[in-house]
């Protein structure tokens, strides 16, 4: 009993939350959840709270009067019931992974309202499991550096990075999941062959429900249309970036910082099935590969339990069912958010940040019905041209760049709707 590793899973109500409660019931005797979060959806987490009686769930959101007071109520029952303390308030999360008890934090929370609890897990020496990649995006440099500094691990269950983490060899896993050993070896960004004999990364991409359509023909496509990803389930903001592309933008400034890259040593390659996850080519010609069926189940059990192997409860792959495996490369003109991620990532600084908060506004006035599907890119391409902040050396630089950013792209929002 006192082996179980204890879980904080941030972002429990949501698409990861629930791949990863999925993960831990297959796996009781290894891992018991000792806390949940959720923002809003109340009835999902008291649904987690009576299953999993974990000791303490946090809601995040602070808006009282919007919360529906029923369902708090009926959240507050089934908590007393279960044991579970229900915390509240502007610094609740944070409390939650500073916790003695928390070994683990699955980071699964959507965007920059994640960075803070990412960077308190990092403070405390945890064990990261990360999917809310926006925080890594936004704070990269920084975040390496807490994640160096106090000993916590860094495990990607984006589930190319993870990939790529599960192709490289056992001592380069270690020096990435733990930042320190990266330090002792060649500067690899400035060298043309990576380390340990590694010369590329390929990062796959499905390409999204608008594969292979044109600029012109995106103009009216609606958020319903946008959100219907061919082979995942996932939440509606990463199903948004991935129609447009930003997902894999968000992704590629993800490997630069995970795996000490430049952009130029990663290949995107669409690769429709979502069956190869990601791909590292070594020096000699070989191309090691992770395979699977697109189950975020199979990438948060490996993180879960490396360096060990573990069950997931994941679809399994049946190569036989397979109707052949394609690669393309991406359409640039159709879909520019990334090339504007690799940009963003050149220009260093805030910039990364500034791409992020853009988006996030943007996507949410596309959801909203303000803005088109194409005035995304565009929103995000005046907000990096107009919203000059360099510095970027601290987590609050981050933060204000970020807020800086979001008055600007609501300002270009408005322009545009
Ligand atoms: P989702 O929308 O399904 O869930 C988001 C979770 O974050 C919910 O639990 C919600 O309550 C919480 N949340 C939202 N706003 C919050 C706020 N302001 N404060 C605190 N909590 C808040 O999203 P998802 O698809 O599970 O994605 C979560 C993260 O994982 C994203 O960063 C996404 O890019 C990444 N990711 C997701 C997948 C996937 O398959 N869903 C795959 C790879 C990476
Ligand atoms: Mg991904």
């Amino acid at each position: 009993m006192s082996q179980r590793k204890r879980v904080a899973l941030l972002g429990a109500s949501g698409s990861i939350g629930c791949s990863t409660l999925d993960v831990i019931r297959e796996n009781p005797e290894s891992f018991v959840l000792f806390a949940v979060t959720a923002h809003k959806n109340l009835q999902v987490l008291a649904g987690i709270i009576s299953e999993f009686r974990p000791r303490i769930a946090v809601v995040s959101d602070n808006n009282r009067e919007a919360m529906d007071a029923e369902a708090f109520e009926a959240l507050r029952r089934v908590a007393d019931e279960a044991g579970t303390d229900i915390i509240q308030g502007a610094d609740a999360l944070d409390q939650l992974v500073s916790m003695a008890e928390v070994d683990v934090v699955v980071a699964g929370i959507v965007g920059a309202a994640g960075l803070a609890s990412v960077f308190a897990a990092a403070r405390h020496g945890k064990r990261i499991l990360l999917a809310n990649k926006e925080a890594l995006v936004m704070s990269g440099a920084v975040l390496m550096d807490t994640v160096l500094r106090h000993g916590a691990t860094l495990l990607p269950i984006d589930s190319e990075h993870n990939a790529i983490f599960q192709c490289l060899p056992d001592r380069l896993q270690q020096a990435v999941a733990c930042k320190s050993a990266l330090q002792h070896l060649p500067d690899a960004a400035a060298a043309d062959t990576l380390w340990d004999g590694i010369s590329r990364v390929h990062l796959t991409a499905s390409g999204g429900p608008f594969r292979g359509r044109s600029r012109d023909s995106l103009s009216k496509v609606t958020p319903e249309e946008a959100c219907k990803h061919p082979n995942w389930q996932m939440g509606q903001k990463i199903s948004i970036d991935s129609a447009s592309l930003m997902n894999k933008g968000l992704e590629l400034i993800e490997a630069c910082w995970l795996f000490d890259l430049r952009p130029k040593q990663i290949n995107v390659v669409i690769h429709p099935e979502s069956i190869i996850h990601s791909m590292v080519e070594f020096i000699d010609g070989s191309v090691l590969a992770q395979l699977g069926a697109p189950d975020m189940k199979t990438p948060i059990a490996s993180a879960l339990g490396w360096p060990r192997r573990i069950g997931s409860r994941s679809a399994r792959l049946d190569l036989f069912a397979l109707n052949g495996l394609h690669f393309e490369a991406p359409d640039l003109v159709a879909f520019p958010c990334l090339r504007l991620a690799g940009e963003a990532f050149e220009a260093g600084g805030a910039a990364p940040a500034v791409l992020n908060a853009a988006n996030e506004v943007a996507v949410q006035a596309f959801i909203d019905g303000q803005i088109g599907f194409l005035d995304i890119s565009k929103v995000i391409q005046a907000s990096l041209d107009s919203c000059i902040i360099h510095e970027a050396s601290t987590l609050e630089a981050i933060v204000e760049a970020d807020a800086r950013s979001r008055v600007c792209a609501e300002e270009l929002v408005r322009r545009f709707s």
